[in-house]
């Protein structure tokens, strides 16, 4: 899992079945393009558990990139908050390439500590930045 220089972070992140099968889902409905969606549930030490997966209209429809709808992405933290939940990652869709960072998506990273998870050609994978490196997360 952590090929090319990329690091473990030493946390991991639990995804059930059916979100899984939701984000690939996702990334078939909305072929060529990019989908992106949030990631509700709690963390706790260095667990990371997904309730559930919600999508968010990509409102920067693109082959190589996705930019969360700032209205869509509100209303999925405030109900995430009213459940005692919170947004504990990012998901997104790579529709021809494999489940790695992009280069725009390293820039992008480096401004938040949320986990990434990218669902590609070649799989699912997750992913946070530290310290300016990107790490692999252990999808668990
Ligand atoms: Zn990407």
């Amino acid at each position: 899992m952590s090929g090319s220089g990329v690091l473990m972070s030493g946390i991991g992140i639990h995804i059930s079945k059916n979100d899984i099968n939701l984000i690939f889902d996702e990334l078939e409905n909305n072929r060529p393009f990019e989908a992106c969606g949030v990631l509700i549930g709690s963390q706790e030490g260095g667990i990371i558990t997904v309730k559930m997966a919600v999508p968010v209209k990509n409102s920067n429809r693109t082959e190589r990139s996705f930019e969360l709808d700032p209205t869509e992405f509100y209303n999925a933290w405030n109900s995430a908050e009213k459940d005692g939940f919170e947004i504990v990652g990012v998901y997104h869709t790579h529709p021809s390439s494999p489940a790695k960072p992009s280069a725009w998506d390293k820039d992008t990273m480096q401004n938040t500590s949320d986990v990434w998870v990218i669902a590609g050609i070649d799989g699912i994978s997750a992913y946070r930045m530290a310290e300016g490196m990107v790490e692999t997360v252990e999808m668990i």
